[in-house]
C-alpha cells in the first residue's frame, strides 16, 4: 500500500478532524482520499495538539469508518 500524500496545510498532522460532520481521519491509515481533499479543499478541517486520536475524542470527534 502506498503511503497517502497528505494536503500540503495538513502536513505534519496525523489526525484531521471534519468539522462539518464530526469525524476524525488518520491520515496515515485513511483510504477515503477524497474525504481528505473535501475537507482540506473547503477548510473545514481541525487539527489537535497533542495530535492523537485521544485528543480528538476529547473534542467530540468520532473516528471516520475510512480509517480505524
Ligand atoms: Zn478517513
Amino acid at each position: 500500500m502506498v503511503a497517502m500524500e497528505s494536503p500540503k496545510e495538513l502536513e505534519g498532522h496525523r489526525f484531521v478532524g471534519d468539522k462539518r460532520i464530526q469525524r476524525v481521519h488518520d491520515l496515515e491509515s485513511c483510504t477515503h482520499r477524497d474525504a481528505i481533499d473535501g475537507i482540506s479543499a473547503s477548510r473545514t478541517y481541525a487539527t489537535f495538539g497533542p495530535d492523537e486520536l485521544r485528543e480528538a475524542r476529547n473534542r467530540g470527534y468520532k473516528p471516520a469508518a475510512c480509517c480505524f
